[in-house]
């Protein structure tokens, strides 16, 4: 007898979708699985047949092929379980008819029957909906997940015997319509931006940093309140749009890392990996490719506190995502593509000890080849791909005792989120959202400079020896600032502001 069932399978965010194909001979007792599948699809056959046989059910003696069809693509992952005991059931004739024609199968079994999550369920529903399938069967706790898909049909279910019983229609299982739009906040309700004393230069920067997207880097003596301040830029950056929030959560759910009870990524990411992160796991890849810092970060902030202790070769690896806002994995068999459009928050102190050239009162006691040495983990490349640079200073007393009212994240993200929608609103079809993402070609047609600007711009362009590539960022934080004041024509005052971002010759004498 010949069964067949429809499943998906997932190679880093590309999805293919699978007919799982049973064929049940006379002969001695095997069971084969055809098809490339990888070393966790092979092992499936242990999990399917000790489910069947504690559900009550019988596991045909019998010569056993499964063939997973397309034969070219890889199949990876513990989710054919469930379509191969299925077609198993069916082809054995334990199970009724059942038209899986718009239907796709996924799961993983436990040995007594039980259904376990799967990763990567998300992205294969979105792309599955578009190839005309409306209606998936999958274990319950990936149900919440399933439902933010709109068009989608979803059964969860709690073990295979359920299952069995509802296709043999002997119980009712309920379909839930996919199409849940609002987004769950998820917010960190003790930290805001009102908790930082003085520090007004700090507080500006990250405001500009948040409204257009730019990349940030602290420079300050110890205890100036760098990671502090970090720790609160989601509270000030803009709320993520329903797309936005889908695109976060499809790259959380091949890494498994959705809550099964939310189901779904409803504030901007904030990743803050330790300084001992290998680059795999900052760029991402695996044997089976996972996605790394970079893309968990996407839509949101990578933050690298202590950046000289970094690994220089992970950082220097961090260019080409910056630059392309993706990352590409390559494997023998393929290459996989992340996106990665996330904002680099870095901090450091400016020497070892950490009070070199700090008004802190602190004499550095650093020797200049450990200062040089200090500096030069973070190459020039990287620093020129900084867009905004500030200084910290330690809080003054006076600021830390002051008991006048300080803006709350709130009122500055109002403020954030204007400068945004200007933004939006002036990339349409462009394919950008904010400042930071402007092409050379882009920002020609979409930075106007008064001419007192393009005047001011051209003495700084020989006076800071600029790259060009450090030209076109002090323009697009000058676009930015002049965003958040409601501007279109790009002003002197913006473009100073700018260059004072850019400030980084004490670094890189
Ligand atoms: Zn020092």
């Amino acid at each position: 007898m010949l069964s067949k069932v429809k499943s998906c399978s997932i190679n880093g965010l590309n999805t293919t979708d699978i007919d799982v194909e049973i064929d049940i001979s006379n002969g001695l007792p095997t069971m084969n699985i055809v098809g490339l599948a990888d070393v966790e699809v092979k092992e499936s056959k242990e999990r399917v047949r000790a489910a069947i046989k504690n559900c009550g059910y019988e596991f045909p003696m019998k010569r056993i092929t499964i063939n997973l069809a397309p034969a070219d693509s890889k199949k990876e992952g513990t989710h054919f379980d469930l379509p191969i005991a299925l077609g198993l059931l069916s082809a054995s004739g334990q199970l009724l008819e059942y038209d899986y024609s718009n239907t796709i199968v996924i799961g993983e079994l436990s040995l007594d029957g039980r259904l376990n999550r799967v990763n990567g369920v998300l992205p294969m529903l979105l792309s599955m909906l578009q190839k005309g399938y409306t209606r998936v069967i999958l274990p319950k706790e990936n149900l919440q997940e399933a439902k933010m898909v709109q068009g989608m049909a979803s059964i969860g279910v709690e073990n295979l015997q359920e299952l069995i019983t509802f296709i043999n229609r002997e119980i009712e299982l309920v379909a839930h319509n996919g199409g849940i739009r609002e987004l769950s906040e998820d917010e960190d309700k003790d930290v805001d931006f009102s908790d930082i004393s003085g520090q007004e230069a700090l507080k500006r920067a990250m405001e500009v940093a948040a409204a257009g997207a730019h990349n940030l880097l602290m420079i300050g003596p110890p205890g100036s309140g760098k990671t502090m301040a970090a720790r609160r830029l989601p509270t000030i950056l803009p709320r993520l749009s329903f797309e936005e929030a889908l695109e976060v959560s499809k790259i959380y759910s091949v890494s498994g890392l959705l809550d099964p009870e939310k189901g779904m990524i409803g504030t901007r990411p904030f990743r803050s990996p330790h300084h001992t992160i290998s680059t795999i796991a900052l760029t991402g890849g695996g044997r089976i490719p996972k996605p790394g810092e970079v893309s968990l970060s996407h839509y949101g902030v990578l933050f690298l506190d202590e950046l000289p202790e970094f690994n220089k070769q992970a950082l220097e690896v961090l260019r080409q995502p910056i630059e392309d806002g993706c990352i590409s994995i390559s494997r023998a068999n393929g290459s996989y593509t992340f996106p990665s459009k996330f904002m680099l928050v870095a901090s450091m102190n400016p020497c070892p000890c950490g009070f070199f050239q700090t008004k802190s009162g602190i004499e550095c006691s650093c020797t200049p080849q450990q200062i040089n040495r200090y500096i030069s983990k973070i190459s020039g490349p990287l620093l020129d791909r900084m867009d905004i640079v500030i200084e910290t200073a330690k809080v003054e007393y006076s600021d830390l005792i002051s008991k006048r009212s300080i803006e709350s994240s709130k009122e500055i993200r109002s403020r954030v989120e204007t400068a945004r929608g200007i933004q939006l609103e002036r990339y349409q079809g462009q394919n950008i959202h904010s400042n930071s993402q402007l092409s050379t070609r882009l920002v020609k047609k979409y930075c106007n400079l008064e001419s007192s600007a393009k005047d001011l711009m051209a003495a700084a362009y020989d006076k800071m020896k600029l790259s060009a590539r450090g030209y076109h960022r002090i323009i697009k934080v000058a676009r930015t600032i002049a965003d958040l004041e409601g501007v279109e024509t790009i002003g002197e005052a913006h473009i100073a502001e700018a260059l004072q971002y850019r400030n980084v010759s004490k670094m890189m004498k």
